[in-house]
């Protein structure tokens, strides 16, 4: 019999401790009684010992557990509680640097990874689907339902969420637990600003429902909180009503100060009626003598490339704005003039104006038709060394100079993506992480390293820029952050930081959730007996970890 079928069958009829070679699956978890199902297949531990970024590889999990509802989620996580092993929820793997993966093998413990991503329902059949609130205009979903299915289901009755990122094949409990931004985050805020309520698995195995009104703390703390304070479940979405097709429009910049004050003054228009703005606002930096095609979208057709060279720019840097308008049939008659009155209000090279219309799934969905076409070359599966980084406003000149006109030379290996938001629009109570001040632009290097040589100079590159971003004292914030001390997470939360620890004691107090993320290491081993102390009286922020001997 093979070793995995006796595992299994092992589990499922004698709920013994079972060891095979190293594997021992924790007693704790032999006595959960899932709906779902658990795995030790050695493909599937392998499958989640890796991510997108494929910069680093985490410790193979005991066991990988399919979840159907959240009662499979907190029997798993209350089991890890008692039990001293942790818990990462992997929803689709699209992290760079590990989060979502086992990190804790040198400190004495392993651990299982959730899978929350749908597709392997046991005999109580799948999660929940969407299920949408026409009345209400929300969708509750589960917290491992990809944005792809988020969107179909909701167009079923002609709404969809506004805030999105640009590739859908990502889990709603992953987006959520960073922000989730595109070129909608300047109107409708990240989507972390779009949720209305959360069930949440929390680090001791309750099961709580939170939002502003219930749970609050909870709530903040879980969007944008990088997985350490419990596992979402459950979003509540809102809604609005779902255009039919995108204008998309990219225009071309040579002089950076005017591509910013174009893009700035874009997102100022937020808030207007949709007819005296753009319903979508991004851009990105064409440094490559290449074409302004890349690989994260296919704008125009192959037979008909755009060469920069076309454009007279002397191999200088240049910007590319993309602006999308949306619309239906109700006003499919004036959007043209809607558009016109837009660009005349804009400074770009006159003879740079490119337009597509789409299908506004398609435009939704754009990054996917890239995928496929690189998956078919082998070109997807590559090492991704990724740097997004969220730069202030009053910094972005010099951090122009600095990189894209310094450091970066005249090649990237991907997508350079720019644009700006507005703070505003981010719940300052979330656990995400902006600049201080009121207006900051992502900065996204998109890269793929072909080879080991590619990710050496590459990831040497990003610790140039941030390097570059300390000694010029641009105050930036990683998104997505990867640190691996406690004191460059300290730095990087700043004032945030005493209320993140806080949660983290009265939610995960035996630090079993995402270990991925390394926020939470102490040089001494994890023992059993740490717990957090809390003393009748004290507020969140007085707390401190404490060992019971
Ligand atoms: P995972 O990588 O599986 O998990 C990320 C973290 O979230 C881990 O710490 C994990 O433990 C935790 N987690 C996962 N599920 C849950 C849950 N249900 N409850 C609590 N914690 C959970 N981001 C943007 O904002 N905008 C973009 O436009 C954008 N585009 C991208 C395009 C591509 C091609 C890729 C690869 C990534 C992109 N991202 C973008 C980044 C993406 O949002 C994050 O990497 C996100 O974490 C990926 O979601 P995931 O489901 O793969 O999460």
């Amino acid at each position: 019999m093979a070793v995995d079928t006796f595992l299994l069958l092992a589990l499922a009829m004698c709920r013994l401790i079972v060891t095979v070679g190293l594997t021992v699956v924790p007693t704790e978890l032999l006595h959960v009684e899932l709906a779902g199902q658990l795995s030790v297949d050695t493909s599937e531990v392998e499958a989640a010992s890796v991510d997108f970024g494929m910069l680093s590889k985490g410790e193979p999990p005991l066991a990988v557990v399919h979840p159907v509802s959240a009662e499979d989620v907190a029997q798993v996580v209350k089991a890890a509680y008692d039990g001293g092993f942790t818990v990462s929820a992997r929803g689709h793997g699209h992290s760079i640097n590990g989060q979502a993966l086992m990190k804790e093998r040198s400190r004495g413990r392993r651990g299982v990874v959730i899978e929350m991503v749908k597709g392997h329902g046991g005999d109580g059949g799948g999660p929940p689907p969407p299920l949408v609130s026409e009345k209400g205009k929300y969708v509750d979903v589960w917290g491992g339902e990809l944005w792809i299915e988020v969107l179909r289901a909701t167009l079923e009755h002609g709404l969809a969420p506004m805030s999105w990122t640009d590739y859908l094949y990502l889990s709603v409990g992953g987006t959520l637990s960073n922000a989730g931004i595109s070129g909608q985050t300047f109107n409708y805020g990240p989507q972390i600003s779009n949720v209305l309520e959360l069930d949440v698995v929390t680090g001791k195995g309750e099961v709580l429902t939170c939002s502003e009104d219930g749970n609050s703390e909870l709530f903040h703390g879980v969007l944008g909180g990088l997985g350490q304070f419990g596992i979402i479940t459950r979003a509540r979405i809102a809604l609005q009503p779902a255009p039919h097709r995108v204008r998309w429009i990219r225009v071309l910049y040579s002089n950076f100060s005017t591509f910013c004050k174009d893009q700035e003054f874009l997102i100022s228009l937020q808030g207007k009626h949709a007819s005296q703005r753009f319903d979508y606002v991004e851009g990105f930096v064409i440094v490559d003598e290449g074409l302004i095609n890349n690989w994260r979208s296919s704008f125009f057709s192959p037979s008909n490339p755009v060469k920069i060279t076309s454009l007279n720019a002397h191999g200088d840097v240049l910007y590319c704005l993309e602006i999308t308008k949306d619309y239906h049939q109700g006003n499919a008659d004036s959007i043209d003039e809607e558009i016109e009155a837009l660009l005349k209000k804009l400074d770009f090279i006159q003879t740079s104006v490119f337009t597509t219309d789409v299908p506004y799934v398609d435009f939704l969905d754009r990054v996917h038709k890239a995928e496929l076409k690189l998956r078919s070359k082998g070109l997807w599966d590559v090492p991704h060394p990724w740097l997004n980084l969220f730069v202030p406003k009053s910094r972005i000149k010099d951090f122009d100079k600095g990189v894209f006109k310094g450091i970066l030379g005249n090649s990237t290996s991907g997508p350079i993506l720019i644009y700006p938001m507005n703070k505003h629009k981010w719940d300052h109570r979330s656990s995400a992480v902006t600049p201080e001040e009121e207006m900051f632009y992502l900065v996204a290097f998109l890269r793929s390293a072909l080879d080991t040589e590619a990710l050496e100079y590459l990831t040497k590159q990003n610790r140039q820029i941030l390097r570059f971003c300390q000694d010029s004292e641009i105050k930036v914030k990683q998104y997505m952050p990867h640190y691996t001390t406690q004191q460059e997470w300290m730095d990087h939360f700043g004032d945030k930081w005493t209320h993140f620890q806080a949660l983290k004691m009265q939610f995960d107090p035996r630090r079993i959730l995402a270990t991925g993320q390394q926020i939470f290491q102490f040089d001494e081993p994890y023992t059993d007996d740490m717990i957090c102390s809390k003393t009748a009286n004290s507020d969140l922020e007085g707390q401190q970890w404490k060992h019971i001997k």
